[in-house]
Order: C-alpha cells, then structure tokens, then sequence
C-alpha cells in the first residue's frame, strides 16, 4: 500500500527547539527527507552551505524566483528564504515523507498548493524559556532576538491554521508524539484512495462470480 510520501511542514516560534527536533527525527528514522531551503541570511555560528541553507546572494534568490525553481519563498526579519522544488518532488515521488522546515507565510502557501499538506507547529512551554533559549544561543543581537519576539507573538495568531501543535518540553518525547502523528496520517482514508478503489472493484468482481 506504499505509495507517495506525506510533505510535512513544521513550523515553530524561533527557539522552540525544532531544528534540533528535526534532526532527531532524521536520525531516528529512516523515511523522512529534510528539505534544505534557500537564504539571504548569513551563516550563522558553524553553519555550512548547502547543509543547513544553500546561503544566496539577493541577486542569486530573485533569480531563483524569477525562474520558478521554489515551490514557496517568505521574508522573515528582512531576509528572504525558500524551498527548492527539485528536491521535494523527487523525494515525495519515490515514497519519502518530505519535511518542510518554514516559517507560517510560507506554510499557508503551501497548503494552498498542496491541500494535502500535514501542517505542523512547534512551541516551547512557555514564552520565558522562548525567550532564554534565543538569549542563551549567542549567536544573535539583542535587536535579533527582540524582533524574532515580536515575530513569535505575531505567528501564535496563526497557529489554529495549523493540523496539530507539539510541545516541545522533553525532546525525546517530542521527536515521538511527531513520528506518531505522521505515521497516523499514512492511513488516512483520502491518502488511500486507490486502494480503497481496487479493494472495491475485487469485491464487486466476487459477488458477481457466486
Ligand atoms: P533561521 O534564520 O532561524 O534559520 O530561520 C528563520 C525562520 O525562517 C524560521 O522560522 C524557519 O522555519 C524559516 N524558514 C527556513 N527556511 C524557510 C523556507 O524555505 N521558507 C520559508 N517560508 N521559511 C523558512
């Protein structure tokens, strides 16, 4: 019964923990696939191209959207970001469930392309860890982390717009109850409608044939 992957999208406040999550979840299973998006912004702490982001120029990323290689792109905090198309449709095409790891502008342009879309957001317990975590990184100003906190309060506005919120307070148990929801998600009547369509017509043939 497998066909093609799930895309996924996983949004969460800056600092809620969920790129460390992703990475926990790629590690921990096998069938995932983590898109990697295009930026504007500068690598950050030991961040490599191509890794993390593919790290562009302005004038390289509105050539990439001027030739309709990303599925959706946002600014966020006066940088541009992206997700490159290629690579999700290969991937989705041979049976991966693919995680989009992006911001909510660009996760309600997805959905609207892709209604299917499973739409995820993460949050920490509460805004004082949120907070402490972006100080406690070190890599940001503290003009940075005040307006990722005026844009954190900004997208809790949108969460209902998302399937299901995780709480990110033990990791372990959080890479999990995410595993859990989108393995959930494959059994979905409306993802297995060919089969339910074959399964059908084998029984109509039967009750002919008595
Ligand atoms: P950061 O600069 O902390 O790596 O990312 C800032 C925000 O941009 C995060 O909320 C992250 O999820 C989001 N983001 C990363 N890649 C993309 C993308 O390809 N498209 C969109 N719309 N947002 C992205």
């Amino acid at each position: 019964m497998k066909t093609r992957g799930i895309l996924i999208v996983v949004s969460g406040f800056a600092g809620s923990g969920k790129g460390t999550l992703m990475k926990q979840l790629m590690e921990q299973y096998d069938n995932y696939a983590l898109s990697i998006s295009a930026t504007t912004r500068k690598p950050r702490g030991a961040e490599v191209d191509g890794k993390e982001y593919f790290f562009k120029t302005t004038e390289e990323f509105e050539k990439m959207i001027a030739q309709g290689e990303l599925i959706e792109y946002a600014n966020y905090v006066g940088n541009y970001y992206g997700t490159p198309k290629a690579y999700v449709e290969e991937q989705l095409a041979s049976g991966k469930d693919v995680v989009l790891e992006i911001e909510i502008q660009g996760a309600l342009k997805v959905k609207e392309q892709f209604p299917e879309t499973l739409l995820l957001f993460v949050t920490p317990p509460n805004a004082t860890i949120l907070k402490e975590r972006l100080v406690g990184r070190g890599t940001e100003t503290m003009e940075v982390v005040e307006m990722r906190m005026r844009r954190a309060a900004e997208e809790a506005e949108g969460i209902l717009s998302y399937d299901y919120i995780l709480v990110n307070d033990d990791l372990q148990e959080c890479v999990l109850q995410m595993h859990h929801i989108i393995q959930s998600e494959h059994y979905k009547t409306a993802r297995n409608a060919a089969f339910i369509q074959q399964i059908g017509k084998e029984l109509k043939g039967n009750v002919k044939g008595e």
